[in-house]
């Protein structure tokens, strides 16, 4: 049998069916491995270990996981990478990581991300940036940078991390694995520190299409402490068709082809190829006001981030400043506990908010916001799903964009829209482009989650790209 930690998640299932896998071996094995950490992937680690997590095995699904830091954990850590939560201990979990620990799946640990979830490199965690397993030298993406690079460099066999402009997607893809946004309301958010709420949503990080199916089918779910979440009509199946027959599929020249690197453009060109060769139909479509996603988001994601970040204020979480005067008190604590990127949205996001300029800020977003949304819903008459590649470049050097917050901003340009129109978007590892990997990005109709997984997995298999570099192969 090939080593544990090359398998995924169904693999080993499958190997502990067949009796060649004991599960207490399969979660010793990835705690073990969780703490040969090298890349700055996780801020906790549950060093209560394998011994205490292996009491828990007893289901079928208890291959452990890593959980990104802005879940709420009762009792663990929980930070969203920012000194103002340093110390935070929540007295309740998140009802995402609790269905988790339901169906019996051991937490490995904590990830790393960028503070609050702002940012598209990982490089704005206060606790330091994450490598990437394929270079070190470069990024892993972000904000969910901690969990994408645990996933592929053999730290968890799976993750969650969540998406408010591409923080699943974007990771995904420069570490080369599979990542989902879900439809927003398919998975409770309670617990989840809000970042825009209007825009958030937890999803899975993993090695192949199967295990994300697996996975989703964990997490999603109506919530009674979640008014916005209704779960998936139907439940998740496991792909297994390997063919594109009859399926229609939109690649919208604005996000496919402008201000995509050369070589991500090669290997995307190649993959539609492969799609045609699988019996899919391709037809070249627009989304005219996609371009606007960008700068609508940068108005609606720090308007609600400063609402939503106004709680920190050193009395209720974390951190708190010295201070004699109680206004002294907030004002140090917020200014020595948020860092730059949060700074820079509560500025940008309450002058939006202010009186006067509601409407020609925020209000205006808002129809922006709608136009997308129709526009996609348009194409979703005639196709099953759009495609583009998921980042118009490949992981970039580590401090390449942190002087200028515009080019990071501009990671997000063709993940943002779906995220406006609250689709769900997968990505799909389809090849390399110097050496590194180029994701695939999938944008289906409200809950199509299982024509995209139906999709990625053909993909995947016509593909059979490895999510783990070679060189820890
Ligand atoms: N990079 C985008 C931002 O900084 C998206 C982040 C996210 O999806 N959480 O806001």
């Amino acid at each position: 049998m090939a080593d544990i930690l090359d398998l995924s998640v169904l693999e080993a299932h499958n190997a502990k069916m067949a009796g060649d896998l004991s599960p207490r071996e399969h979660v010793d094995a990835w705690f073990e491995a969780a703490g040969r950490d090298e890349l700055n992937a996780y801020l906790w680690r549950n060093d209560r270990g394998a011994e205490a997590a292996a009491i828990e095995v007893k289901e079928d699904w208890n291959a452990p996981i890593a959980v990104k830091d802005i879940f709420c954990t009762e009792g663990v850590p929980t930070t969203a990478a920012s000194r103002i939560l340093e110390g935070y201990r929540p007295p309740y979990t998140a009802t995402a990581v609790q269905q988790l620990i339901a169906a019996g799946l051991p937490i490995l640990g904590k990830t790393n991300m960028d503070e609050f979830a702002m940012g598209s490199s990982n490089e704005n965690s206060a606790y330091g940036p994450v490598l990437n397993p394929w270079d070190r030298s470069r990024v892993p993406g972000g904000s969910s940078g901690g969990s994408a690079a645990a996933v592929a460099g053999g730290l968890a066999p799976w993750a969650i991390g969540t998406d408010t402009g591409g923080s699943i997607r974007q990771p995904a893809a420069f570490c080369g694995i599979v990542g989902l946004k879900p439809t927003y309301g398919a998975i409770s958010r309670y617990g989840m520190i809000a970042f825009a709420s209007s825009l958030d949503q937890c999803g899975p990080l993993t090695r192949t299409v199967s295990d994300a199916a697996l996975l989703l089918a964990m997490l999603q779910g109506r919530d009674p402490l979640d008014s916005t979440s209704v779960g998936i009509e139907g439940g998740v199946s496991l792909p297994d068709r390997e063919d594109l027959s009859g399926l229609r599929f939109g690649v919208p020249a604005e996000l496919a082809r402008d201000s995509v690197d050369a070589g991500v453009r090669e290997v995307f060109e190649w993959t539609l190829e492969k799609i045609e060769a699988l019996g899919g139909e391709i037809a070249e479509v627009s989304l005219p006001n996609a371009e606007h996603g960008i700068s609508a988001y940068y108005v609606i994601a720090p308007a609600e981030a400063s609402s939503n970040l106004a709680r920190y204020d050193g009395v209720r979480y974390g951190y708190r400043a010295d201070a004699d005067q109680r206004l002294e008190m907030y004002k140090r604590t917020r200014e020595e506990g948020f860092g730059d990127e949060p700074k820079r949205r509560i500025m940008v996001g309450t002058y939006a908010l202010s009186a006067g300029y509601y409407d020609a800020y925020y209000g205006q977003a808002q129809k922006v916001r709608t136009v997308i949304k129709r526009e996609h819903d348009a194409l979703f008459e005639t196709f099953d799903a759009l495609v583009s590649p998921t980042s118009p470049t490949v992981a970039f050097p580590l401090g390449a964009r942190t002087a200028d917050p515009i080019a990071m901003y501009l990671c997000d340009l063709l993940t943002i829209p779906s995220c406006m129109a609250g689709l769900p978007g997968l990505n799909v590892p389809c090849g390399l482009s110097e050496g590194l990997p180029v994701g695939l990005q999938l944008i289906g109709p409200q809950f199509a989650e299982n024509t995209l997984f139906r999709i990625g997995h053909a993909l995947e298999q016509a593909i059979g790209f490895d999510s783990v570099p070679e060189r820890l192969r």
